[in-house]
C-alpha cells in the first residue's frame, strides 16, 4: 500500500465528520461562511481523488489516474483561490471586495482552462506513486507561489484592521505549504497536500465568524419586546398628552376670560402669569406630543397654502410677547421679495423658527436677538433661509454634536434656572428634515449663536389678494340677539367656552351630548353657529354632525373643537364636512375669527 494512503483515508474521515457537523448546526449566510463551506467540499473532493489516485497506481490504470490528477489539480486552484476570496472579505472598502472578487474569479478560469492543456505523468515506483508532469510543474511553480505572495499582501495590508485570529489558518496553511515542499522533495511519495489543507480547515472552522443563530433570535425578540414596550410608551405619552389638554383647556379658557374683566393690579397680574404658565405648559404637552408622534413615525407634514408673511408676523408678535420686559434688542427682518402665498405645512414651520426664537430669547441675557428670513427664487420654488442669531451663553464646541437630541440640556450645570426639556430642537431637526430642508448652527461659547434654515416651499401664484384679506386685524363682536349652540360631554369645558362667549353677548345653549344636539335641532331650534366637541363618548362630534346633515333644511354652520391639535387636522375636520375647527384649549383671538367668519361683518 502507497505510504500516505492511511493518513489520507483518516484525514478524510476527519473532515468528513466536520462537514456533516458544520452542515447540521444552522448557520448564518455570510460571505465568510459561503466560502468556507466550499472549502469544506473541496478538500473533501481533494481527499477523495488522493485516496483514489492510491488505489488506482495498486490496479496499474494509467487513464484513470490521469483524470484524477487533473481533478486532483483544478481542486487545488479551487481551494488556493476560495482561501484568496476569503481573505477578500476581510478588505474594508465593500466596492473593493467584489472587484477583487471579480479578478479572482478570472484567475480560477485561466488557470483551470491551462490545466486542462497541460500534460500529467504518472509516476509509479515499486510501493511508491506521485504525479508529474507539466500540470504538476505549473502547480508548483507558478499557481501556489502566485496566491502565497497574494495572501502574504493581503495580510501585511490589513494585520492592523483584522484580529490576527481570522489570518491564523492561512498562515498555518503558508507554513505547511513550504514543509509539503520539502517532504515532496525529499520523498516524493508522501502526499500530504491535502493533510495540510484539511488541517487549515479545522482552524478555520474555529476563526470564521459563525454567530450563534439561537442567540440571534433570541436578540430579535428582546427587540421586538422592546419595540413593542416603545410604541406601548408612545401611546400612553400621546394620549396623556391629550387628556392633560382637557384640563388645561378650563385654565387657558377662564383665565382669558378673567383677563378682559376689571380687575385690582394684583389679581391681573397674578392672571398674565397662571396665561404665561399655562402657555409653557401647553408647548411642553405639544412636544411630548409631537415626540411621541416622531417615534411612532406618525409625524406627517401636511402642505397647504399659506401666506408665509402672516407667519412672519405672528412670530414676531410672539417672541415679543416672550421677551417681555426683557432688554433685549430684538431685530428682524424679512426679504420683501417673498412670495405672499407658498404652498407647505404653516404650522410646522411656524413651530420650528419659534422654536429658534424662543431659545434665543431663553439662552440670551443681554445683548441682542437678530430674525432675518431671506429667500432665493428658482423657477416656482421659493428658497427661505431662516437665520436666528443671538448673543447669548452659546454652545460649547464639543455639545454642538449633541444638540439635536432629544432630552439633551447641554450646559445645564450652569444654566439650572432655565427651563426647558430637551425636546424642543430634537422635534425642530426632525420636522426641518420631514419638510426635506437643512438646519445649521454656528455658536462660539460665551459670545453666541446663529440657527440658519433652509426650507424650499413651492410658489403659489395669482392668489395674493385672498390671503391679504384674511390678514385684517379682528375686532370684537357684537353677536347680541344670535344664538350659538355648544356640544360637549365634559361639564366643565361646557363652562369654559360658555364664559369665552359671553362676552359677544349672543343666547347662548349647553348640551351634554350628540344625541342630546339632534333631538334639540329636529325640535325646531335654530342657531348662528354650532360648536361641536369630537371626543364625545358613544357619539362622537363627526357622527353627530353628519347626522344633523341629514336633517332636512339644516344649513347651519357646524365648528369642530378638538384636542387634536396637530397640524393638518383643518383640513380632516372640513374634509369629514364640518366648517371650521377650533384646538382646545381655545384661543381667544380663534374663536373671533371664527364667530367673525360665520357672524360677523366678514360671513
Ligand atoms: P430646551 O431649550 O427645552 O432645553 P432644546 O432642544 O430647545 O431644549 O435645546 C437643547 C439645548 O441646546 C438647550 O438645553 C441649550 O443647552 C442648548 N441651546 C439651544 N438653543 C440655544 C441658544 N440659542 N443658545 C445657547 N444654547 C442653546
Amino acid at each position: 500500500m502507497i505510504p500516505s494512503f492511511y493518513m489520507q483515508v483518516t484525514s478524510f474521515l476527519f473532515l468528513l465528520l466536520l462537514t456533516i457537523i458544520f452542515f447540521i448546526k444552522s448557520r448564518i449566510k455570510t460571505r465568510e461562511i459561503k466560502y468556507f463551506s466550499f472549502l469544506l467540499i473541496i478538500v473533501l473532493v481533494e481527499l477523495a481523488a488522493e485516496i483514489a489516485l492510491d488505489i488506482v497506481a495498486i490496479y496499474n490504470m494509467i487513464t484513470l489516474s490521469n483524470i484524477l490528477i487533473k481533478l486532483y489539480a483544478i481542486a487545488i486552484i479551487l481551494f488556493d483561490s476560495l482561501l484568496t476570496k476569503y481573505l477578500c472579505c476581510l478588505e474594508a472598502d465593500e466596492k473593493r471586495v467584489k472587484v477583487l472578487n471579480i479578478i479572482f474569479n478570472i484567475t480560477i478560469v485561466v488557470f483551470g482552462i491551462i490545466s486542462c492543456f497541460l500534460s500529467v505523468e504518472f509516476i509509479k515506483n515499486g510501493n511508491i506513486a506521485y504525479a508529474g508532469g507539466q500540470l504538476i510543474m505549473f502547480l508548483t511553480l507558478i499557481v501556489t507561489p502566485f496566491y502565497f505572495i497574494t495572501w502574504l499582501v493581503f495580510i501585511l495590508r490589513n494585520i492592523k484592521r483584522v484580529s490576527v485570529k481570522k489570518f491564523l489558518p492561512i498562515l498555518f496553511f503558508i507554513i505547511g505549504g513550504i514543509f509539503i515542499f520539502i517532504i515532496q522533495a525529499l520523498s516524493p511519495g508522501l502526499i500530504i497536500t491535502s493533510t495540510i489543507e484539511a488541517l487549515s480547515a479545522l482552524l478555520m472552522y474555529f476563526t470564521i465568524e459563525n454567530p450563534d443563530v439561537k442567540m440571534i433570535e433570541q436578540l430579535n425578540i428582546a427587540r421586538d419586546q422592546a419595540d413593542k414596550a416603545n410604541q406601548a410608551k408612545s401611546e400612553f405619552l400621546s394620549s396623556m398628552s391629550h387628556e392633560i389638554r382637557t384640563p388645561l383647556n378650563a385654565i387657558v379658557g377662564f383665565s382669558q376670560a378673567l383677563e378682559t374683566e376689571d380687575l385690582p393690579d394684583q389679581a391681573k397680574e397674578e392672571v398674565e402669569d397662571i396665561i404665561s404658565a399655562s402657555e409653557s405648559l401647553l408647548e411642553i404637552v405639544n412636544g411630548i406630543l409631537d415626540i411621541s408622534k416622531i417615534e411612532a413615525n406618525k409625524l406627517d407634514i401636511i402642505n397647504t397654502e399659506y401666506s408665509f408673511r402672516k407667519v412672519y408676523k405672528e412670530l414676531i408678535n410672539l417672541t415679543k410677547a416672550r421677551m417681555g420686559d426683557s432688554k433685549l434688542e430684538f431685530r428682524y427682518s424679512m426679504d420683501e421679495t417673498i412670495p405672499q402665498v407658498l404652498y407647505g405645512d404653516h404650522a410646522r414651520v411656524k413651530q420650528v423658527i419659534l422654536n429658534l426664537l424662543t431659545n434665543a430669547v431663553k439662552y440670551t441675557k443681554e445683548g441682542y436677538l437678530d430674525f432675518k428670513v431671506n429667500s432665493v427664487i428658482q423657477g416656482d420654488i421659493c428658497r427661505l433661509i431662516i437665520s436666528v442669531e443671538d448673543s447669548g451663553i452659546g454652545i460649547k464646541k464639543e455639545a454642538l454634536g449633541k444638540l439635536f437630541s432629544k432630552f439633551e440640556r447641554l450646559g445645564v450645570e450652569k444654566e439650572i434656572t432655565i427651563e426647558g426639556t430637551g425636546l424642543g430642537l430634537a422635534i425642530t431637526k426632525k420636522l426641518v428634515d420631514l419638510m426635506k430642508g437643512e438646519i445649521v448652527v454656528q455658536s462660539i461659547y460665551g459670545q453666541g449663536s446663529r440657527f440658519t434654515i433652509a426650507l424650499d416651499q413651492r410658489i403659489v401664484l395669482g392668489k395674493d389678494k385672498l390671503f391679504e384679506e384674511k390678514e385684517q386685524e379682528l375686532k370684537m363682536i357684537d353677536c347680541t340677539g344670535k344664538n350659538i349652540l355648544v356640544v360637549d360631554d365634559n361639564p366643565v369645558n361646557l363652562k369654559v367656552a360658555k364664559r369665552l362667549l359671553d362676552d359677544y353677548k349672543a343666547n347662548i345653549t349647553l348640551i351634554g351630548s350628540g344625541f342630546e344636539a339632534i333631538d334639540d335641532i329636529k325640535s325646531g331650534h335654530k342657531y348662528d353657529l354650532i360648536l361641536m366637541d369630537d371626543m364625545m363618548p358613544k357619539m362622537g362630534g363627526t357622527e353627530t354632525m353628519k347626522k344633523l346633515h341629514e336633517i332636512e333644511g339644516f344649513n347651519m354652520p357646524v365648528i369642530a373643537l378638538t384636542a387634536n391639535a396637530i397640524s393638518g387636522m383643518r383640513e380632516k375636520y372640513i374634509n369629514d364636512g364640518f366648517d371650521e375647527y377650533l384646538a382646545k384649549p381655545i384661543q381667544k383671538i380663534e374663536l373671533n375669527q371664527v364667530i367673525d367668519k360665520f357672524i360677523g361683518q366678514n360671513k
